[in-house]
This record gives structure tokens, C-alpha cells and sequence, in this order.
């Protein structure tokens, strides 16, 4: 089963227009665009294959700059129709070719989704054709006449305020919303209600009232005082990393995650990427999780030849089951060969790939020893690294 995440991102948001006109996913809570939130929130989860972002024809450029250096989850962004319906239709055939099983459909006002919301949507696709998150009425509710007199309390029982994502089996949503545009069915406010029209069962799964949608100024200042508050309870950590091998018979090293021809090779238990192993260092370092020895002893004999990506993905997931989020990794490798340069475009997408981080928060330089030392004798390579991290502030 392969999940992809559709973004709705084409709107105009004229509810929440900013003094500038900006459109309001493009608008900074804390610090960072209200849609750059929303994509990480899918980028980051494990069981979401592919990422793409339906906009506006006019936001290109407030596209680009939100998003930065995409990583490799994330598709080219789609141009959007008139309406919603329109936009949500066109990502949906832009993704058809892509043979997704099933696709989660998200407003890209919703920056708060957590990853718990994510995993029951796609948890409740296994048994039935749609999902969607909810979350039951809890006000009272009134039904008015204009000038706002109230005519009847409307009974809320059985009442759900639907969220966002709505996950959908691919074909039966597309088959749906292809359906809608050629009988013109419309004034539909959400995917649920396109799938409902056409006869597809939906089942309701939890949402939370952290995943609000932002569609008022109001809102906007909310969201904006709760990051500031939650990024004034993490503290940044820093920590290195350092590592070397040196040289046997051989026809290749691997740095980086990187195969590169070679006339020797690195010795060393697994496939000796002293790129890798100082990197997985700096990041064990941050959070005082020990080395990469302690955790892969090279006496292990199923650590024998493994490929180091795993070392790092593992230090990863040390760093976010903390609650931690990695800022940047930076990464020096002293060789005297082979040469780096043609390499590191490479090395930033296996790492980037790894540590779901774009290719500017990841640092790749080398260095000669000019010929001094043991790396000058051309006896090895070495590596050094730094990681930061955002972690929960703990106590000292
Ligand atoms: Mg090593």
C-alpha cells in the first residue's frame, strides 16, 4: 500500500486577508509559512510515500520560497482550478499516474495536524474505502432567522465537525471527483462529501481541537502565540562527531551514503562510511545516547558489511522520539582522494532522504592535509561532524 498527501493550498483565504494581501497559507506563524508547516507535518510521517501541493497560478514564486529546497518525498506543485472541487480534481489526475493506492486530502490551513491524526486516517483506509478525522459537537447548537433571533435549538446529537485529512482509497476519489465536475455537481465543501454523493462509505476517526483551521485573523494571532510559547520550552543542542579508517585492497569507498569508485577501499566492520558514522556520532551526541559503537558493537556479526544509512536513520529516531527535530547537519571530510565535489549533490540526497532535512540545512565540504599527517600519507580518511537539534527544554 503506498499513501500520497494532497495538499489544498490554491484558496484565496479572503477571510483571513492580511494587511499585504497575502494569501494566508503563505502568511508566518512563529516564524515559519502556515503551509511549509502543513507539508513537514506530511513530509515527516513515516507512512506517507509522496507529498504534493495543489497552488494558486499566481503563488509560484510565495510556493518556492515557503517551501525552500523540497526533499525527495516532495512532487511539483499543481496548479489549481476556480474552485476547491476544481483544485482538489486537478491534484488528484496530476497524481493518477503516479499508482498511489490511497491519498490523504488536507486543507493547507491546518499546520497543527499531528502525526497521530495521520496514522489513524491511514490505519481506518485498511477497512473501509474512506476516512476522514472528526470530532463531535460540544456547543449548543441554535438555528436563527436574519437579524439574529434564534427559531429552535437544533439537537446535537449524532453532529461532527469534520476535519481535515480525509483519506480516500485513489481510484474511488478520483473516479468521484472526475463524476462531480462532468454532472456539475458542486457547492460540496469538503472531499467526504464528494465521496458521500457518489456512494462511498465514510467512517469518522479522531481528530483533535489542535488541528484548527486558520481562517480568521483571530486565528492567525492564536496560532502565532502558541508557537511562540511552545519554541520558548525547546532548547537548541549542538554536538560533533568524529571518525576514521583507513585504507585496504579494494576498488571503492562509500562516503556519505555515496558509492565512489576508487582505487582502495575503507577497512571496517560494516561498510566503514566515516562520513556516516561521525554524523551518526554528532546526533547520538545531542541527546547523550553514547556512540555508534555502543549501540552497533562492531563484535555484532549482523553489523558485518551493513550500510551505514542505517546507523543514521537509528540516531534519527532517537533524535524525534524525544519529541527532537533536527536543525542542520554540517559535515567536513579530510582525504587526500578522491575528490569530493562531484559527490556531495548525491551525498545531500541520501542524507536529506534519511533525515527528512532539505539539501540547505546539510553541510558538505572537504579538505587535503596538504600531505601532512596519516591522512596525508594518503593511509585513510576522516570525517568530522556537528548536528543541531530542537528538543523539548529539560531541566538541568
Ligand atoms: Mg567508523
Amino acid at each position: 500500500m503506498s499513501t500520497a498527501a494532497l495538499i489544498v493550498a490554491a484558496g484565496r483565504g479572503a477571510r483571513a486577508a492580511t494587511d499585504g494581501g497575502l494569501p494566508k497559507q503563505y502568511t508566518l506563524v512563529g516564524g515559519v509559512s502556515i503551509l511549509r508547516r502543513t507539508v513537514d507535518a506530511f513530509l515527516s510521517h513515516h507512512a506517507v510515500d509522496a507529498v504534493a501541493v495543489v497552488i494558486h497560478n499566481d503563488d509560484r514564486d510565495l510556493y518556492d520560497t515557503a517551501i525552500g529546497t523540497p526533499g525527495s518525498k516532495l512532487r511539483r506543485p499543481i496548479i489549481g482550478g476556480a474552485t476547491r472541487q476544481d483544485s482538489v480534481r486537478l491534484g488528484l489526475q496530476a497524481l493518477s499516474a503516479d499508482g498511489h493506492s490511497s491519498v490523504l486530502i488536507h486543507d493547507a490551513a491546518r499546520p497543527f495536524v499531528s502525526g497521530q491524526i495521520i496514522s489513524g486516517v491511514i490505519a481506518a483506509l485498511k477497512a473501509s474505502p474512506a476516512a476522514i478525522a472528526a470530532l463531535p459537537v460540544t456547543d449548543t447548537l441554535k438555528k436563527a432567522a436574519p437579524g439574529q433571533h434564534v427559531k429552535e435549538t437544533v439537537p446535537r446529537d449524532d453532529l461532527w465537525r469534520a476535519q481535515t485529512p480525509q483519506g480516500f482509497h485513489f481510484e474511488a476519489i478520483l473516479r468521484a471527483h472526475t463524476r462531480a465536475a462532468a454532472e456539475h455537481a458542486s457547492g460540496m465543501t469538503d472531499d467526504a462529501s464528494i465521496a458521500e454523493w457518489a456512494g462511498i462509505p465514510v467512517v469518522l476517526v479522531p481528530g483533535a481541537e489542535s488541528n484548527i483551521k486558520i481562517t480568521t485573523r483571530e486565528d492567525l494571532a492564536m496560532a502565532d502565540a502558541r508557537l511562540n510559547a511552545a519554541s520558548a520550552s525547546l532548547e537548541t543542542r549542538t554536538a560533533t562527531g568524529y571518525d576514521i579508517h583507513r585504507f585496504t585492497d579494494g576498488d571503492h569507498v562509500w562516503l556519505g551514503g555515496v558509492k565512489i569508485p576508487h582505487a582502495q577501499r575503507l577497512d571496517g566492520h560494516s561498510d566503514a562510511d566515516v562520513v556516516l558514522h561521525a554524523l551518526t556520532d554528532a546526533l547520538l551526541g545531542t541527546i547523550g545516547e553514547g556512540d555508534i559503537g555502543q549501540h552497533f558493537p562492531p563484535s555484532d556479526p549482523q553489523w558485518k558489511g551493513a550500510a551505514s544509512i542505517l546507523f543514521l536513520k537509528d540516531a534519527a529516531r532517537r533524535v524525534a522520539e524525544r519529541g527532537g527535530r533536527i536543525v542542520n547537519v554540517d559535515m567536513t571530510i579530510l582525504a587526500e582522494a578522491p575528490k569530493i565535489g562531484p559527490h556531495r549533490a548525491a551525498m545531500q540526497a541520501t542524507i536529506g532522504a534519511a533525515l527528512n532535512l532539505p539539501a540547505d540545512r546539510i553541510g558538505i565540504k572537504a579538505t587535503t592535509m596538504e600531505g601532512l599527517g596519516a591522512v596525508g600519507r594518503r593511509e585513510g580518511i576522516a570525517a568530522m561532524a556537528t548536528a543541531s537539534v530542537e528538543v523539548p527544554r529539560s531541566e538541568p
